[in-house]
């Protein structure tokens, strides 16, 4: 448990702790100098790092609770979105989206903006309506939407910052079936063509390239599916053709890590991520690195991107390219601006890759691209900072939650804390 999933990150922490109820937490916090929290390990940069206290929240109590009148849930941070899926689904509820994997636990994934795709789906801390954290000095603070307002959206997408979150409320929704449908070589002249009525076809789309030619090779459709729905797959999608088998985004793996395609009605949960629970997701051994650009961007970016191809092509297991909607999270990519995100799942080749990066952010600097925050980028920090119109805010409440800094790694200090032009 000392690297994170991908193995490319071995933490540097000096104390592993378990706390098993958040008055331990409490008193762990507030005597620590130095700590951060672990999500379920998934980002693939030094985010969630420290030289000090690392401390994991799977020992904490998963209780859910669901609140029927307000139409949210309410789950210890720890608690993966899998788990929280079955759960709401058995009840008859659903969440707004999921990201690609099911995995990935609820505080970690909102810290770093996660999302999946769907032109009318906010990321998945847009669905935040409450948190509970434990700040530096082992104090609880609750923020809500009706009693926090905007410094809510300022520490949903905290970067693991602000504290410890402990709880965390979600909006929910009546619980829909999805059905997934796959179509293989879409062009991407038929997307130049028709942007906004192929990213607007399903709930949520997904497009997948290895860039070896102005071509998509496969969408994934994942579309609402509701009882007595009558849907019909249709032979041919822009040119692209409806796949007859089950496949995974990396065309040479077996499609057994996925969820259930050709159609099949099946629960939200089961559905809306692209890879199933209880399987390893995407290829298991891999590097990940995201740009997300504002929306009318889109094309001119991918072209941009194509024009590297022969660059990408041997470093790259897949791309994938969603669309996320607007939301007013402080620190979330989309803050006031819907975005396409170009997402690029890397062989393990770190030395390779990190030279590849700077030429792929410089082809993707007039299109604004902010890189996802637990992926791995290359782009200066007065770059990214420049990306974020809210920062100032941010470092302030940050500042209030943990005046003694005990919750900034070089991470944080890099990407928020340094001002260029300041000692
Ligand atoms: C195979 C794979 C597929 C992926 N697919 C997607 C995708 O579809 N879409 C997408 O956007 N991203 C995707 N990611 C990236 C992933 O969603 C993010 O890196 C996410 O942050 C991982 O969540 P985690 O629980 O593993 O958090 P960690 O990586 O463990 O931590 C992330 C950050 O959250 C902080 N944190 C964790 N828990 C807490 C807490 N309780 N309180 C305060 N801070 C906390 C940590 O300190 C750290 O700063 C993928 C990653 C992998 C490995």
């Amino acid at each position: 448990m000392t690297t994170n999933w991908a193995g490319n990150i071995a933490y540097g922490a000096a104390r592993w702790h378990w706390p098993e109820t958040v008055e331990q937490l409490q008193e762990l916090v507030s005597r620590s100098r130095q700590l951060r929290v672990l999500g379920s390990r998934h980002s693939f940069n030094r985010i969630a790092d420290t030289p000090g206290d690392l401390i994991s929240l799977d020992k904490l109590d998963p209780a859910v609770t669901i609140d029927r009148a307000r139409m949210t849930v309410t789950a210890s941070a720890g608690v993966r979105y899998g788990q929280l899926g079955q759960q709401l689904h058995q009840a008859g509820f659903a969440l707004h989206n999921l990201a690609s994997l099911p995995h990935i636990s609820l505080a970690g994934a909102c810290a770093t903006a996660t999302h999946g795709s769907g032109d009318s789906n906010g990321n998945l801390a847009t669905a935040v309506a409450a948190l509970e954290i434990v700040t530096a000095s082992g104090e609880r603070l609750a923020l809500s939407r009706e009693e926090s307002g905007d410094e809510l959206n300022g520490a949903v997408v905290g970067l693991g910052g602000a504290g410890v979150v402990t709880k965390v409320t979600l909006d929910i929704s009546p619980a829909v079936a999805v059905r997934q449908d796959v179509y293989e070589n879409l062009p991407l002249a038929r997307l130049e063509e028709h942007f906004d009525a192929i990213t607007g076809s399903a709930y949520s789309v997904s497009l997948f390239t290895d860039w070896q030619g102005p071509l998509f090779n496969q969408v994934w459709l994942k579309r609402q599916a509701p009882d007595g729905a009558e849907l019909a797959a249709e032979p041919e999608f822009f040119g692209a053709t409806r796949a007859g088998r089950k496949l995974h985004p990396i065309g040479s793996l077996s499609a057994e890590n996925c969820t259930e395609q050709l159609g099949e009605r099946g629960a939200w949960h089961e559905r809306l991520p692209h890879f199933r629970m209880d399987f390893v997701p995407s290829s298991g051994e891999e590097l990940q690195t995201e740009y997300l650009v504002p929306r009318q961007h889109a094309l001119p970016a991918l072209r941009a991107v194509l024009q590297l191809r022969e660059r990408i092509t041997p470093l790259l297991l897949i791309s994938e390219v969603r669309t996320i909607a607007a939301d007013e999270l402080w620190m979330s990519p989309c803050y006031r601006q819907a975005c396409v995100a170009i997402h690029f799942s890397w062989k393990k080749d770190w030395p390779a890759v990190q030279q590849l990066l700077p030429r792929i952010e410089a082809a993707l600097a007039p299109f604004e691209a902010r890189p996802h925050w637990g992926k791995l980028f290359t782009l200066p920090p007065e770059r990214v900072q420049s990306l974020y119109p809210r920062l100032p805010e941010f470092r302030a409440l940050l500042q209030r939650c943990d005046p003694d800094g005990k919750f900034q790694n070089d991470f944080l200090r890099t990407y928020v804390f340094t001002q260029p032009g300041l000692p």
